[in-house]
């Protein structure tokens, strides 16, 4: 067993981990405060190859692994979690659209993903009636020809407002379980995006529910074959856990590092407050929890990499890095003690943005069913 990163990935981390601190970083506040979607952040993620970390060279991308993909989610959520999540879903869009997609799809979507130049990607899985009954869509796609017709809505969608290309599921047959993965283009005809959902945090990523009405799309869109669409999200889902894991990671360590900065400054009765053994212990069990956290990501993403099971670990990653991030974060806070609650420092921003880690790409609740799926099956 090596617990080092090998050379190709501690290039990774130090090219990411500076320019998370020296230009990400800067800007995360005001991103936060004014609840822009943050295009410029995009764009130089787009040009040190950040958003096709996933798939090869040949259509453009990075093809660095899923552990170099961790750690560069991590460094960027570090620097700026709103950031971070469009990266992701862009990181998750083209890695399936390679996966799963025929030449012309990936020749067609992957460059203009890797490069930006298409925008982001977005991955519209949730409906209002379908949020974790995943199984229970109702957007439906009815076969005309050569094309099928969308009809019906999604929510919550990340980047949708600004995706080149937008991945949705819907429903192809009269077998609700037989969905459908359909590649969908900004302009087609019936095809709107509602306005921005106002949100607790990740203020900058765009959040937006999607409208299909009697929406034309291609047949050739469709990612794999008809029916395998239900298989081809929850494949994306397995590997996007490992990335939200990695996000809550980046955010947690952040606020971890303030906390631990601030605690050695900060004197009451005339001491550190680094002094006191109260403070000690919420630093190291939050530090203890990060590490833990850290080797369940690493774990799941080597698996990955390994083309072996990697579901279960995944969603380990994922239900322990967020609730222990929250944690930590949480934590952080009551050390800088009321600078802990106001935006002259940026733990209440973590605390914010971090929370929706538990909830997003499948609820802690959800993340327990799978485990102990595998456990008891
Ligand atoms: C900021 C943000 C970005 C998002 N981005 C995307 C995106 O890009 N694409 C996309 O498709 N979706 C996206 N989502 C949606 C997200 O994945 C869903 O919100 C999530 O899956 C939960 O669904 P729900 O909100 O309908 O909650 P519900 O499913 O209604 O759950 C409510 C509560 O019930 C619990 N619950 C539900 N079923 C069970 C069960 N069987 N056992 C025990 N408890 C259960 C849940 O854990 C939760 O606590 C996003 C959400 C947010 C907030």
């Amino acid at each position: 067993m090596r617990f080092e990163l090998t050379e190709e990935q501690q290039q990774v981390l130090s090219m990411v981990r500076s320019l998370a601190r020296k230009t990400i970083a800067p800007k995360a506040a005001e991103i936060d405060e004014e609840s822009s979607y943050p295009e410029d952040n995009m764009r130089l993620l787009a040009e040190l190859g950040l958003l096709g970390m996933l798939f090869p060279a040949s259509y453009g991308g990075s093809e660095a692994g899923a552990t170099a993909y961790s750690i560069a989610l991590r460094e960027i959520a570090g620097g700026c979690a709103s950031t971070a999540v469009g990266m992701a879903v862009t990181n998750m869009v083209g890695e399936t659209i390679w996966r799963f997609g025929n030449e012309e799809q990936r020749k067609r979507y992957l460059p203009g993903l890797a490069s930006g130049s298409s925008g982001p990607g977005a991955f519209a899985l949730t409906e209002p009636s379908a949020g974790s009954d995943a199984g229970s869509l109702r957007t439906t796609a009815v076969e005309d020809g050569d094309r099928y017709i969308l009809s019906g809505g999604k929510v919550f969608i990340t980047n949708g407002a600004f995706a080149g290309v937008t991945i949705v599921a819907a429903v192809t047959q009269k077998d609700p379980r037989k969905i459908g993965a359909f590649l969908v283009e900004p302009g087609t005809p019936g095809f709107s995006v509602g306005r921005a959902e106002q949100k607790l945090g990740l203020k900058g990523s765009n959040t937006v529910s999607l409208t299909f009405d009697e929406c034309p799309v291609p047949k050739r869109n469709m990612l794999g074959n008809n029916g395998d669409g239900f298989r081809i999200l929850m494949a994306a889902l397995d590997g996007g856990r490992i990335g939200i894991a990695s996000q809550a990671i980046g955010i947690a360590n952040s606020a971890l590092e303030t906390a631990t900065a601030y605690a050695k400054e900060r004197r009451q009765f005339g001491q550190a407050i680094s002094d006191f053994q109260a403070i000690q212990w919420m630093l190291a069990e939050s530090a203890t929890e990060m590490e833990a956290a850290q080797l369940l990501a690493y774990r799941a993403a080597w698996l990955k990499e390994q083309g072996r099971p990697y579901a279960r670990e995944a969603s380990m990653a994922k239900v322990f890095a967020s609730e222990a991030g929250n944690r930590a974060c949480h934590k952080a806070v009551q050390v800088l003690g009321g600078y802990g609650y106001i935006r002259e420092y940026p733990v209440e921003r973590h605390l914010r943005d971090i929370r929706v880690t538990t909830i997003y790409e499948g609820t802690s609740e959800i993340q327990r069913i799978v485990i102990s799926r595998s456990l008891l099956k």
